[in-house]
């Protein structure tokens, strides 16, 4: 009976050392990010009751962030870890997260946040897909943050998880989420205009990672320069891309700043389309600096690109 009782008293003394530090009075919580997009929706619910740091830039390429070892001390004491998933950290966070040794965010603690468990994935692959064939999508597709609804359900993810680990301050959660809901759909009335010049129109993206963004404001991807999501494009594929373009009229190739853009511009000349180079995250160009500046930043940018090509 008593060694069952100091049994049960011990796995209650486990279990508090792991829950204690994320109910400590009037400390912030400590959130880490892997991407600054997933950072700046953080901050915008977490106002000044939470302490965040990315562990990405946002002009780097997501798929192969540099993660320094000292972002293991970073981790050391976070109280949230957030992660795009579908695989776009592999590289680097299972290594970071053995290295932290820190409980409270490995697979299964209160902190672990996969931040794709809240979204519709796109681009599912049916079957089974093999990383060594080059596809860097096994699971889906993990670009979704530039779609706004997708945004909208990013910041109420960190909203109820927040207010589990911090229940004293869920009001404000509460209140922060909600305004930053209502900034993105006025910012969404800003860009009314852009949404009708780009609806329809043919485009050309290098990556998948456009595949979300065109879910939103419908412009229709007729080709994309890589023939598999992070494989680079063949001579033979650049013919079809160029036969697609010359078909659907498509004038404008859409690509992040980190890609090959002499190929781009090659196929470009052939076509007499423009290359647009757009930042897909946060920070990706200087100037853009959170969310609502980003999505307004590249459909302004399509919009115009589109209105003098079609001119
Ligand atoms: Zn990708």
């Amino acid at each position: 009976m008593l060694k069952n009782f100091r049994a049960l008293a011990s796995a209650a003394v486990l279990a508090l050392a792991v829950f204690v530090p994320a109910i400590r009075a009037n400390a912030q919580l400590k959130v880490v990010t892997s991407t600054t997009d997933l950072y700046d929706i953080a901050k915008a619910v977490g106002g000044d009751k939470i302490k965040a740091v990315h562990i990405g830039e946002g002009y780097q390429d997501p798929h192969f962030i540099e993660a320094k070892p000292s972002f293991i001390l970073q981790l050391r004491d976070a109280d949230v870890f957030a992660f795009v998933g579908l695989d776009l950290e592999i590289g680097w966070m299972p290594l970071l997260l053995e290295g932290a040794r820190n409980q409270k965010i490995m697979f299964g603690g209160p902190g672990y946040l996969d931040v794709s468990r809240a979204i519709p994935v796109l681009d599912v692959p049916r079957g089974n897909v093999d990383r060594s064939m080059g596809d860097v999508h096994p699971l889906g597709n993990p670009h979704y943050w530039l779609d706004p609804a997708n945004a909208r359900r990013i910041a109420r993810l960190f909203k109820d998880r927040f207010s589990e680990l911090d229940h004293k301050n869920e009001d404000a959660y509460e209140r922060n989420e909600k305004a930053f809901e209502s900034r993105v759909s006025s910012a969404e009335q800003t860009w009314a205009g852009d949404l009708a010049a780009i609806k329809g129109k043919p485009v050309v993206a290098w990556h998948t990672s456009w595949r979300y963004f065109a879910e939103y404001n419908g412009m229709n991807i007729v080709a994309f320069m890589e023939p598999k999501p992070g494989v680079p494009p063949s001579p033979s594929h650049l013919v079809e891309v160029i036969n697609a373009m010359k078909r659907t009229g498509a004038k404008v190739i859409v690509m992040e700043p980190f890609y090959d853009r002499k190929t781009a511009d090659l196929v470009a000349r052939q076509t007499n389309a423009k290359v647009l180079i757009l930042p897909p995250s946060v920070g990706g160009v200087p100037g853009v600096t959170d969310y609502v500046q980003l999505m307004k930043y590249d459909m302004d940018a399509l919009a115009s690109t589109l209105r003098a090509a079609g001119e």
